[in-house]
């Protein structure tokens, strides 16, 4: 794995703003499961119950040696600027995770940092997903306690209680 050539890869995509942990790293946890089933109102095809097993979850990352932590900050500019719709979101990490499989980088897997907002109306459902190939969970609907992973490795992450707070967000892009 050449380092040097994926970083300039993600400069390239505009991600400049990152950590490299291993998958062993990616903290994963059952009270991220339980809190996406039992207390979140969204209802997407890329969420819980859809997503493996926490203990699939955990393995699944810890086969990774590299993970990159990208980090993506912004301030909203009024109540309805959803920054969660910023290209880095979704379109432009899919493109560079599809470049650094190009590259030969053929585990390369993105873990965008929100929902999937691929169509306007979710089925809800992974078996009726309209877009399987561009659809990808988040971290936390992989059972990853974000907050305690970025902040171990000295990125800031709080939570947030009105709308013009900035915000901090992080897609894992795991690549080997
Ligand atoms: S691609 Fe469409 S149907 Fe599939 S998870 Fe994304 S929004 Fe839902």
């Amino acid at each position: 794995m050449n380092k040097e050539a994926i970083e300039k890869r993600f400069h390239e995509y505009g991600f400049d703003d990152y950590k490299w942990i291993t998958g062993r790293d990616v903290i994963v946890q059952q009270w991220v499961r339980f809190k996406c089933i039992f207390a979140c109102p969204g209802n997407s095809a890329m969420c819980p119950p859809n997503m493996p097993s926490i203990d699939d979850c955990r393995r699944f990352f810890s086969e990774y040696e590299a993970v990159a932590v990208l980090h993506d900050q912004k301030t909203p500019q009024s109540e309805d600027d959803d920054v969660a719709l910023s290209p880095k979101a979704g379109e432009d990490l899919l493109a560079l995770e599809r470049q650094l499989f190009l590259d030969g980088n053929y585990k390369a897997m993105a873990i965008p940092m929100t929902v999937c907002s691929q169509c306007v109306e979710c089925t809800g459902l992974l078996a009726t997903c309209r877009q399987q190939d561009k659809a990808r969970p988040t971290p936390e609907a992989l059972g990853v306690d974000v907050f305690e992973t970025v902040r171990r490795i000295g990125f800031p992450i709080e939570v947030l209680t009105d709308y013009r707070d900035t915000v901090d967000r992080y897609a894992l892009l795991l690549v080997e």
